[in-house]
C-alpha cells in the first residue's frame, strides 16, 4: 500500500532545475531516510511534496494516495495529511503557539476543537516532549533555542496527526539529551497509518526511529536504495563511492 508516488519529477526554484526526474515511494507505515550531499535537492523535495509555491514541478507526477496532488495548494495538502517540519523554522512575532497550533488544527479538521480538550491535548504532547506550558503563550518561536524550535514542530505534529511526516533534518542543532526526546517522542506519536521521511546526515537519529529504507537523493535524483545498514556503509564511506559508481 503505497501512500506516496513520485513519478519522474522535475522541478524548479528560481528558474533553476534542482529536482531532474526524481522517483521514490514511500509506503503506509514506512519510515523512509533520505540521506545526501548538502546542496542535493533533499529541503527541495519536501518543499515540492509540500506545495511550496516557491518551488515549481515542470513535470512528473506526486501521487499521494494515489491521487495526483501536484496542482493542490499547501493548505489542501495539509488537509489531506501531510506534514513538513521546517529545517529552520520561521518566527511569528503575533501569534502564540497556542494560537498557531488550534488555527492548524480546526482548519485540517475542519472542526473547532473544544478548549478543555485542546488542553488536554497539548499538556500530553508536551509533557512527552518535556516542553513546559509557558510555551503556550509565547509567540511562535519567537526566541527559541534550535532545539525549542525543533520541539516546536515535533509539537504541531502531534496535535495534526497526519498521515505523511516530512522531517527536515529535525536533528541538526539538538543536543543529545534533546534529540533523544525528539526523536523518542516521533516514534511514540508514530501509528501503522503515519509515515515518516526523514532528512538526515546522521547516524544517531536513525539508531532511534530504524528506517525501513534510506534513499541517496543527490544531483537532484534518488540514486540509491538500501535498509539501514547503508547509512553506517556511509559513514564510513562518504558520498563520493556511490556517485562514482552512479555516473561512470
Ligand atoms: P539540501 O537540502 O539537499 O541541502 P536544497 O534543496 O536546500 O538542498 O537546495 C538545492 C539547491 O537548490 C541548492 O543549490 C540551493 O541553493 C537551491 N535552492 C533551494 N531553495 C532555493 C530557493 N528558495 N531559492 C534559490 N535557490 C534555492
Ligand atoms: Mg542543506
Ligand atoms: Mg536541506
Amino acid at each position: 500500500d503505497n501512500l506516496l508516488e513520485i513519478k519522474n519529477v522535475k522541478a524548479d526554484v528560481d528558474g533553476k532545475e534542482i529536482l531532474k526526474g526524481l522517483n521514490l515511494t514511500i509506503k503506509r507505515g514506512e519510515i523512509h531516510a533520505i540521506m545526501g550531499p548538502n546542496g542535493s535537492g533533499k529541503s527541495t523535495l519536501c518543499n515540492v511534496i509540500m506545495g511550496n509555491p516557491h518551488y515549481t514541478v515542470t513535470d512528473g507526477e506526486i501521487l499521494f494516495e494515489g491521487e495526483n496532488i501536484v496542482n493542490l495548494k499547501v493548505n489542501e495538502r495539509a488537509k489531506k495529511g501531510i506534514f513538513l517540519s521546517f529545517q529552520s523554522p520561521e518566527e511569528i512575532p503575533g501569534i502564540t503557539v497556542d494560537n498557531f497550533i488550534r488555527t492548524s488544527l480546526n482548519a485540517v479538521t475542519n472542526k473547532n476543537m473544544p478548549m478543555l480538550q485542546f488542553a488536554k491535548s497539548m499538556k500530553e504532547k508536551m509533557d512527552m516532549l518535556d516542553m513546559k506550558q509557558e510555551y503556550r503563550t509565547r509567540y511562535l518561536n519567537v526566541g527559541f533555542s534550535g532545539g525549542e524550535k525543533k520541539k516546536s514542530e515535533i509539537l504541531q505534529m502531534a496535535m495534526l496527526n497526519p498521515k505523511l511526516v516530512m522531517l527536515d533534518e529535525i536533528d541538526s542543532g539538538l543536543d543529545i539529551d534533546a534529540l533523544r526526546i525528539v526523536a523518542e517522542t516521533v516514534r511514540k506519536l508514530k501509528t501503522e497509518d503515519m509515515s515518516i521521511l526523514i532528512i538526515t546526515h546522521y547516524n544517531r537519529i536513525l539508531d532511534y526511529l530504524e528506517p525501513d529504507v534510506i534513499s541517496v537523493l543527490a544531483h537532484g535524483r534518488i540514486v540509491k536504495e538500501g535498509d539501514k545498514n547503508l547509512a553506517k556503509e556511509l559513514e564510513k564511506t562518504g558520498y563520493e563511492s556511490i556517485l562514482d559508481e552512479v555516473l561512470s
